[in-house]
C-alpha cells in the first residue's frame, strides 16, 4: 500500500507498544509453546503451533500440540517419521493440507531453519501471517502479525470505515507501523491475547483494555460496530453419495477405502469411494439397487471452508469374496485397524453411519477436542458380541 495512503497514527505508537507489553506480561495465557516474556523461544515449537492454529482455536490445539512434542520433540525426529504416522496423529484437527506440508517443511528445517521472515514465506504451508508470528517470536524479527485478533484490534483501535476484507492492506501497514523493533515477539503475542481474551467480537472488555485510553471506537461508544464488513455470500451445498462396502475375511470383516488424490481437498488421505462432490439433489435416488444387498444408511453432512457437504451413504456387506477393490482402486482394511487411520472427520461420520446401517456397533476415540464431530472410528459386529448372560454362569 502506497506509504501516502496510510493515515497517520494519532498517537505516539510507543504509548500502545509499553501499554500492550505492559499488560502481556501481567495477563499473558500461559500455553505450552510459549516462554515467559523477554524469554528466547524455541523455533520448532514455535513453528509447530502457529501450523495448528491456523483456521484452529487454541482450546482445539493444545491437546495435539501436546500429543506431537511427546512424540517429535524435534525437526528432525518429525523430519524422519513416516508420513502417515504424522497424518494420524493430526486425525480430527482438520485441514489435513497443513499436515502434509508439516512434514515436508520438517524436512527442510532439519537442515537450515530459515531465521527470517521472507525465508520462511518459501517454505511449503507457510504464509503471510504464519511467517510474520514465527519471525517475530522466535527470531525477534519486528514483522507486522495480522491475524483475524489483530484486525479486529487495529480496526476498532482506529475506528476504520474501510471494511473487511478492502480494509486488509490498510489494517497491515497500521500493524508495521505500530510494531516495536524491540521485543516484538511479546508484542505480536500481546496483540493475539488482547484480540482473544479483552477485544473480543462480542462484548468486549473495554474497562479492562491497556488501549481503552487511545482507542477511537471505545472514545466514540461503538467498539462493537468495528470491524466494518462486507456481508458473506452463503456457502453453496454439495452432495454426493458415499459407499461403505465391507467383506468377509476368515473371522473378521475388512471394509473398502481408497487414498485421495495429493493435490486438493482432503489430498492424500483415505476416504470410502465416493461420487463427485457436486452441486444439485441428492444423489440417493441414484443408489445400487437394494436387491443386491445395498441399503441406504443415512445422510452425513459436514461443512468445508467453502461448502457445506451432504453425502448419502450407502452400505452394503458381503460374506464372500468380491472383486470390487481394483475397480476402485481401494484396499480392504481390516475394521479393527480403522481406529488408527488417519481417516478425515467426514469420512469417520460417513464410515461410522454405514457400518452401523450394517449391524456393526461403533464406538468412538476421541482425538482430542477438536475432534468433537470427528471421532475415530471402532467398531465390533453385533452378533458377534459374547453374551453377558453366558458370562455370568
Ligand atoms: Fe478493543 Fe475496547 Fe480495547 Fe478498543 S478499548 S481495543 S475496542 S477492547
Amino acid at each position: 500500500m502506497p506509504k501516502s495512503h496510510i493515515p497517520e497514527i494519532p498517537f505516539a505508537p510507543v504509548r500502545f507498544q509499553l501499554a500492550l507489553l505492559k499488560w502481556y506480561a501481567g495477563s499473558r495465557r500461559d500455553l505450552p509453546w510459549r516462554t515467559k516474556p523477554g524469554d528466547k523461544a524455541d523455533p520448532y515449537r514455535v513453528w509447530l503451533s502457529e501450523i495448528m492454529l491456523q483456521q484452529t482455536t487454541v482450546k482445539a490445539v493444545i491437546p495435539y500440540y501436546e500429543k506431537f512434542i511427546a512424540k517429535w520433540p524435534t525437526a528432525a525426529a518429525l523430519a524422519t517419521a513416516p508420513r502417515d504416522e504424522v497424518l494420524a496423529a493430526w486425525a480430527g484437527l482438520g485441514y489435513y493440507a497443513r499436515a502434509r506440508n508439516l512434514h515436508a517443511c520438517a524436512q527442510v528445517l532439519v537442515t537450515s531453519f530459515p531465521l527470517n521472515e521472507a525465508g520462511l514465506r518459501q517454505l511449503p504451508g507457510i504464509g503471510a501471517y504464519t511467517a510474520a508470528a514465527i519471525a517475530a517470536i522466535a527470531f525477534g524479527e519486528p514483522a507486522a502479525v495480522v491475524d483475524g485478533n489483530v484486525e479486529r484490534v487495529l480496526a476498532r483501535l482506529f475506528a476504520l470505515d474501510t471494511p473487511l476484507p478492502s480494509a486488509k492492506p490498510l489494517i497491515k501497514a497500521l500493524a508495521a507501523k505500530l510494531t516495536p523493533a524491540s521485543n516484538p515477539g511479546d508484542y505480536a503475542q500481546g496483540m493475539m491475547d488482547l484480540g482473544a481474551t479483552v477485544c473480543t467480537p462480542r462484548a468486549p472488555s473495554c474497562k479492562l483494555c491497556p488501549a481503552g485510553h487511545l482507542c477511537a471506537a471505545h472514545a466514540r461508544g461503538m467498539a462493537e460496530r468495528y470491524p466494518l464488513r462486507v456481508p458473506k455470500s452463503r456457502k453453496p451445498v454439495r452432495r454426493g453419495m458415499a459407499f461403505v462396502i465391507v467383506r468377509k475375511n476368515g473371522t473378521g470383516y475388512n471394509v473398502l477405502l481408497r487414498r485421495r488424490p495429493d493435490k486438493g481437498l482432503l489430498g492424500g488421505m483415505m476416504e470410502v469411494p465416493s461420487t463427485e462432490w457436486a452441486g444439485g439433489e441428492s444423489a440417493v435416488g441414484n443408489a445400487p439397487n437394494g436387491s443386491a444387498g445395498w441399503k441406504f444408511a443415512g445422510m452425513v453432512k459436514h461443512t468445508f471452508t467453502h461448502f457445506h457437504l451432504e453425502l448419502d451413504v450407502v452400505a452394503a456387506k458381503y460374506n464372500r469374496h468380491v472383486k470390487i477393490a481394483e475397480a476402485l482402486d481401494g484396499e480392504w482394511i481390516p475394521l479393527e485397524k480403522l481406529a488408527a487411520l488417519a481417516l478425515p472427520a467426514v469420512m469417520q461420520k460417513a464410515i461410522k453411519t454405514g457400518l452401523s446401517a450394517l449391524s456393526f456397533e461403533t464406538t468412538h476415540s476421541s482425538a482430542g477436542s477438536a475432534a468433537s464431530s470427528a471421532s475415530n472410528v471402532s467398531t465390533v459386529e453385533r452378533s458377534a458380541r459374547p453374551s453377558t448372560k453366558a458370562g455370568r454362569k
